[in-house]
């Protein structure tokens, strides 16, 4: 049949263009120019903001607080937590993250989050395992922070869950993306106080039964983008809590200042 025949022919074009490809990647890779994670300039090499993109952007050192990892002007001491953490004691051990949420970093969470740019996954993941060395060497399962699965099927992926898994790669711990649950699609929080983000996200994260078995007895790294004042890890700490986990820690790409609230 000749159709048949055509769409075996195409099969083994395409085959044999895949062969190809994994052949010369790494020529590909020092022939084609490199695109900067955040707007897609091109730069030097894989894995690197172009300078306007890293203009602005503020990484995160010690001292900061132990509980949720708020850069300090001065070392207070180990253990000394932030005003926020004192007044609301964060159900999670420790959070960290690499960079502070500014204009600048915003940019490149959002192209990361809505503008397909996953490609910056790995490098961002490593600046993700650097930030949280200590946390990642007390895990033993990473779980991202779950999308609604309105919001999944119109993204078509899960940042966090792409953090996680590059996160997995590099730590060689195992991600359980599956488990935490977001069952009830909350608002944007752009606009929202400490107190509404709390009761926007409060319920809307679950783990099934089965699920709990999963999670039970394990020490787990909670994977996010970006912690804002901290209700939606909050939230998920708690129901994995509640369904056995020892501890919960936090890592995200980026964090805000200073919660507001
Ligand atoms: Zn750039
Ligand atoms: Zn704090």
């Amino acid at each position: 049949m000749p159709e048949e025949t055509g769409a075996a022919r195409r099969g083994e074009k395409s085959r044999a263009v895949y062969a190809l490809r994994r052949l010369i990647a790494p020529v590909l890779d020092i022939v084609l120019p490199h695109s900067c994670l955040a707007c897609g300039a091109i730069v030097d090499a894989a894995g690197v903001l172009c300078p306007a993109c890293w203009e602005g952007i503020e990484l995160i050192g010690p001292p900061c607080c132990d509980a949720c990892g708020l850069p300090f002007e001065y070392d207070a001491g180990s253990g000394a937590v932030c005003g926020a953490c004192a007044k609301h004691p964060p159900p999670f051990g420790q959070a960290r993250a690499p960079m502070l949420y500014s204009a600048a970093s915003r940019r490149l969470v959002l192209s990361f989050k809505h503008g397909d740019r996953t490609y910056a996954a790995p490098a961002y993941a490593k600046w993700m395992v650097r930030a949280g060395a200590d946390l990642i060497d007390n895990a033993d399962l990473l779980v991202p922070v779950p999308l609604h699965w309105t919001r999944l099927f119109a993204r078509r992926y899960n940042q966090a869950a792409l953090l996680s898994r590059e996160i997995g790669k590099l730590s060689r711990l195992p991600v359980d993306a599956t488990t935490l649950v977001r069952h009830r699609r909350t608002r944007t929080q752009g606009v929202m106080g400490r107190s509404a983000r709390h009761k926007n996200v409060a319920g809307a994260f679950s783990i099934s039964a089965r699920g709990a078995q999963k999670v039970a007895r394990r020490r787990v790294l909670l994977v996010d983008d970006v912690m804002t004042t901290g209700a939606t890890v909050s939230t998920c700490t708690k129901v994995l809590i509640r369904a056995g986990a020892i501890s919960v820690d936090v890592l995200t790409l980026a964090r805000v200042p200073a919660p507001s609230g």
